[in-house]
Formats: structure tokens, C-alpha cells, sequence
């Protein structure tokens, strides 16, 4: 999206060179040489899929997932040149659109598989395996089952991969860990059973998988590409840090007194003499409506606590004693001065995950490319 510095009231900044980073001392950390799947899915998690995919293409990675088709076309229209896999759900009309483009399909069911067949196309595959998410794929418990399956799709289609997903893999205690490997013991035993057909993509890591059970050969990486943890709990590799910042600029100044109240339903009350800012980024923005008298955005280096509820396109903050004036810069995620906000503790405050934050970044607000 074209920035306009004269325009500029929320924005987001896009480190790319901090992604491409992130991208390296993942892949240094692991025990062996792998290969990345970029996942770029939800406009690469907020953070804007296009340019994501073209930095990571000029650094090597050759493999991207998507979660639908307009994704896919997204970025194959823009030039992206690998491999496009698209994790989800594709309605079976849109098949001649996967041929077109070159896109890869993931087979969720037998049905959905039959009816992929019956499109007649031979379209390139990948067939989601469950063990244990139940969410997509076909049952691991019963592995002559699978690998009948496997066989005839091989014959029938150009079955490109086999792969399943993690469901607790960012989870660090004992049940998780078995959990987790018992996910990865069954995955192995149906493609121990295939290994004759030499299907190339064979995978099901995640980021946290990747950093916690090894790599494979193959990882599906997300979160971690975006300087973000799969759980808040979890350590990063050193090094890795978030991608995106998101700014706003202070609209006006005033002062409060004494038996005022900020902002709808009067959710603030003013009991001494304040200092207010308005900032001109609400929750039509994505900025979420319950941080309201919660939490905080930086200002020249200072917290400055959100005051009442956060309304569609503003919300107000109490720059009480900080030195600021309309125009400055706003910090709502990422650095200033000393302070830092993240994602992942913005997500903490209010019962939820980074990836919701970054995703939920709403399409009116600029993505602006640092290189
Ligand atoms: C989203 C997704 C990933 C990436 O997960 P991260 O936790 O972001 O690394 C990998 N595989 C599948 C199937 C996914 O849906």
C-alpha cells in the first residue's frame, strides 16, 4: 500500500530484514540441515504477504503455505515462484484455479480427496494426516487404512507431500511432551509404510516442533518467522525478535479535572488533575477494544496508560508528566526509548495469543516496507 507521510495517523512498519534474520538463526538452530515452508498465511500474519514472500524468496526459501486460494493467487500473481501449499479448504470448483496457478492442494478427507478426483484433474496434493488435532486429515490409528489410501492417491493424482500438525507442541510440560511425541511416532509409522513412492514433502513441524522436537527435514514455519512465540512461555532462539512495530500519532492534547470522565459509559473517572491524549487508532483498526483501562501505549519513551473505553477509530491515554505534543509519534506495538510493548504480552493481558493480535490488524491500517 502506498504510505503517505502526510496522511499518517496508524501504520504498521515492516522490518524485513529483522524477518529475514529471524528466518537464519531459526533454520542455524536446528540440529540438521532443513528445508522452509514459509507460512504466509492471513497476509503472513498481518504483517503483509507480499513483500514477506518476496524477501524470503530472495533469501532461499523456495516452499510457502497459504490458508485458501486467493491467498495462493495473491502471491503467485505478484511473482512468488515456489511452491504454494495451501493447508485448508479449497471448494472443489476453483480446481481448475489450482492448475492454472500451480498450486498445491491439501487433501483434508477421503471425500474431499474423491472429490478432487473426480474434478479429472490431475492436481498437484498434499495429503493431511491426523494424529491427534483432529481437525483435517485422514485417521493415523488406522495405518494400513492410510496406507491404502496413500497408494491409490499416488496413482491417481500427483501426491506431492504427506503431513500433519501439532496440537501442543509449544507446550513444555509432561503430558504435552508425550503427547506430542506420540503425534510424531504415529505420523512416522504410516510414512515408514510409503517410503518406495518417494514422496518428497514429508513433514509436521510447526515452529514450536521444530524448536523443541528437532526439525525433520521439513518445517512449517510461522510464529517464530515473525519474532513472535508459539507460547508466551516459551524462549526464543537469541537473536530472534518481532518484525512488525504499529504506530499512530498523537491528535490533540488536553487537560482534565477532578470529577470528569473519560470516553463512553464514563468507564473512567478522573480523580486528580490529568493530561490527555487522543490517539487516532481504535478497534476498527484491530486495536483490541478489551485492553480498554487496561494497558498502555509509548510515547517518547513513557507508558501512557489507555483511560477509558477504546472506541472504533481512537482511544485516549493519560500522558500525565510526559513531555509530548500533537503530531508525536505513537508507539502502540514495538519500541521506544527504554519501553517495549510486544504482541505476545499485549495478547497475555487479555487471555489470548500473538498471532491474534498481528492477524487481527485490521486492512486499514498501511503496511509500510523497511528494508
Ligand atoms: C499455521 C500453521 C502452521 C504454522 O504454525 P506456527 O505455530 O505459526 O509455526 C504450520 N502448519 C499448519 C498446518 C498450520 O495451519
Amino acid at each position: 500500500m502506498h504510505f503517505d507521510t502526510q496522511t499518517r495517523r496508524s501504520w504498521i512498519e515492516v522490518n524485513l530484514s529483522q524477518l529475514v534474520k529471524n528466518y537464519y538463526i531459526y533454520r542455524k538452530q536446528l540440529s540438521q540441515p532443513v528445508k522452509i515452508m514459509a507460512v504466509v498465511k492471513a497476509d503472513a500474519y498481518g504483517h503483509g504477504d507480499v513483500a514477506v514472500c518476496k524477501a524470503l524468496e530472495t533469501a532461499g526459501v523456495e516452499f510457502f503455505c497459504v490458508s485458501n486460494i486467493d491467498e495462493a493467487k495473491t502471491i503467485r500473481n505478484d511473482g512468488i515462484k515456489g511452491e504454494i501449499l495451501i493447508l485448508g479448504y479449497t471448494p472443489i470448483e476453483c480446481c481448475v484455479d489450482l492448475i492454472k496457478h500451480n498450486i498445491t492442494q491439501t487433501l483434508l478427507s477421503e471425500e474431499y480427496a474423491e472429490a478432487i478426483l473426480n474434478s479429472g484433474l490431475k492436481i498437484k496434493c498434499q495429503l493431511a494426516i491426523d494424529t491427534g488435532m483432529n481437525r483435517i486429515g485422514i485417521d493415523a490409528d488406522d495405518v494400513d487404512s492410510c496406507e491404502k489410501i496413500i497408494r491409490e492417491y499416488a496413482k491417481k493424482l500427483q501426491l506431492t507431500g504427506l503431513f500433519t500438525h501439532l496440537c501442543v507442541a509449544d507446550a513444555e510440560d509432561f503430558t504435552s511432551v508425550i503427547f506430542t511425541k506420540d503425534q510424531i511416532r504415529k505420523f512416522h509409522a504410516i510414512t515408514e509404510k510409503v517410503q518406495d513412492l518417494q514422496i518428497p514433502n514429508i513433514h509436521c513441524m510447526n515452529s514450536a516442533g521444530g524448536l523443541f522436537y528437532g526439525g525433520g527435514d521439513i518445517v512449517r514455519l510461522g510464529i517464530i518467522l515473525y519474532g513472535l512465540k508459539p507460547n508466551i512461555s516459551n524462549a526464543l532462539p537469541e537473536g530472534i525478535s518481532p518484525v512488525l512495530t504499529w504506530k499512530s500519532t498523537i491528535a490533540m492534547v488536553k487537560d482534565v479535572k477532578p470529577g470528569e470522565t473519560i470516553g463512553y459509559g464514563r468507564a473512567f473517572k478522573v480523580i486528580k488533575p490529568m493530561r490527555i491524549a487522543t490517539i487516532p487508532t481504535g478497534y476498527a483498526d484491530g486495536y483490541r477494544r478489551d485492553l480498554s483501562n487496561k494497558w498502555y501505549v509509548i510515547i517518547n519513551g513513557n507508558k501512557a496508560p489507555i483511560t477509558g473505553r477504546i472506541c472504533m477509530d481512537m482511544m485516549m491515554v493519560d500522558v500525565t508528566g510526559i513531555q509530548c505534543r500533537t503530531n508525536d509519534e505513537v508507539v502502540l506495538i514495538g519500541k521506544s526509548g527504554n519501553e517495549i510493548i510486544t504482541a505476545d504480552e499485549m495478547a497475555k493481558e487479555i487471555g489470548t495469543i500473538g498471532y491474534e493480535i498481528v492477524c487481527g490488524i485490521s486492512k486499514r491500517v498501511p503496511r509500510r516496507v523497511l528494508y
